[in-house]
């Protein structure tokens, strides 16, 4: 052995999908097989057994399944009837959905900064943005730490405003002990594979505690329908698949556990990267319990470190390289470089780590030892 750090390469992938569904292939394999035999394929039981789980697991009242989590985002804004001339804010330091959803009801997305240690939506910038055609706003529970709730609910229940929680990275996320999910006045969540709590292809999820709204939803996902070839309004095809529904009714019983995994993780990445370098690990607010979707440090010297770490064998990503108020498909919004400097600041300093439940201590002894190495050698 000779070498910085035993001299030895390891592969690090950035997550590893095929591990955690070995975990419980089994019981996936019998839930897939029990659809196979039912044959209802759309809105099955599995889809209530799951809605009816989900709800219990955010601790609140609705859950009802959908096709993504862009359309849990877009059906919530059609059932508070949010459209062309409302405003709707949120961070542009976000995953693009977040803002595609406002602008696919016809509303105007309205981009504010996020706090650059938590990336959660600045509370103070949001109070700032605020305009009489604001109607909602969206806090993002980035990286899997939920925003910072309270500043936030107090202002908007004093203006009007409806929360919309944007949790598709913060499943079973806390903020001062209550779930994401349950803290404004619906959420959405999605369940592509890669999120903490992944399908097998697309799938999402409301919830909500407003029975009047949970039931609108249900009503927009399936054509406007409540009975059957009844049509009260103009609806969608937003399903979650049966067979969806039965992998995630699974996958849910592991949920908490995977995300004590990953919080295992960051705090060993946390302890080794302090002091090192120029990082700076992420942070975790007080009273929230973070589920560690992402592990995102910041440096200045980003490009290097990333190259380096790929060179060494070690998977990074970058969520995300262009903020949505630089993104191309916004340009005629007339938003350009400049607008949010906290946020662009944040997109050229910041690097995922690889985490994941499952990924080992040495892995993550090696990626630090990479990290140490790297400012070492200056
Ligand atoms: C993944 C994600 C979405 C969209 O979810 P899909 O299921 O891919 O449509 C929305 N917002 C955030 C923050 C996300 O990470």
């Amino acid at each position: 052995m000779s070498g910085r750090f035993g001299g030895m390469l390891m592969n690090v992938p950035f997550l590893d999908l095929k591990m955690q569904t070995a975990a419980c292939a089994d019981e996936i394999r019998a839930a897939m097989d029990q659809v196979v035999s039912d044959c209802n394929f759309v809105l099955g039981r599995q889809v209530d057994d799951f809605e009816r789980a989900f709800a219990s697991y955010c601790e609140c009242e609705h859950s009802i399944g959908v096709a993504t989590g862009l359309d849990a985002l877009k059906l919530i804004f059609r059932a508070m009837d949010i459209g062309p001339g409302d405003e709707v804010i949120t961070t542009s330091h976000t995953f693009i959905a977040t803002a595609l959803a406002i602008s696919a009801v016809g509303a105007t997305p309205v981009l504010v900064e996020v706090d650059s240690d938590t990336y959660t939506l600045d509370p103070v910038a949001f109070e700032a943005a605020v305009t009489k055609r604001t109607k909602a706003v969206v806090p993002v529970h980035l990286y899997g730490q939920t925003a910072d709730m309270k500043p936030i609910l107090d202002f908007a229940r004093k203006h009007g405003l409806k929360v919309i929680e944007d949790a598709c990275q913060a499943h079973g996320a806390r903020y001062n002990g209550r779930r994401a999910g349950s803290l404004g006045d619906a959420a959405a969540f999605s369940f592509y594979p890669g999120k903490n709590l992944g399908a097998f292809g697309d799938g999402g999820a409301v919830t909500t505690n407003d029975a009047a709204l949970a039931e609108r939803i249900r009503t927009l996902r399936n054509y406007g329908s409540a009975e059957k070839y009844y049509h009260d309004e103009l609806g969608e095809n937003s399903r979650l698949d049966t067979l969806q529904a039965a992998v995630l009714g699974v996958k849910l019983k592991h949920l908490d556990e995977g995300n004590a995994a990953r919080r295992v993780a960051a705090a060993q990445y946390t302890e080794r990267l302090a002091g090192v370098g120029d990082i700076k690990p992420p942070a975790v607010r007080e009273g929230s319990e973070h589920v560690f979707h992402l592990y995102v440090i910041q440096t200045a010297r980003r490009a290097e470190l990333q190259k380096y770490l790929s060179a060494q064998g070690v998977d990074c990503l970058i969520h995300y390289p262009v903020p949505v108020h630089l993104q191309k498909a916004y340009v005629s919004n007339g938003w350009g470089h400049g607008d949010f400097p906290k946020t662009e600041q944040l997109a050229d300093r910041i690097l995922s780590l690889p985490i994941f439940p499952g990924i080992k201590e040495e892995q993550i002894e090696y990626v630090c030892g990479v990290i140490r190495s790297f400012y070492v050698k200056g």
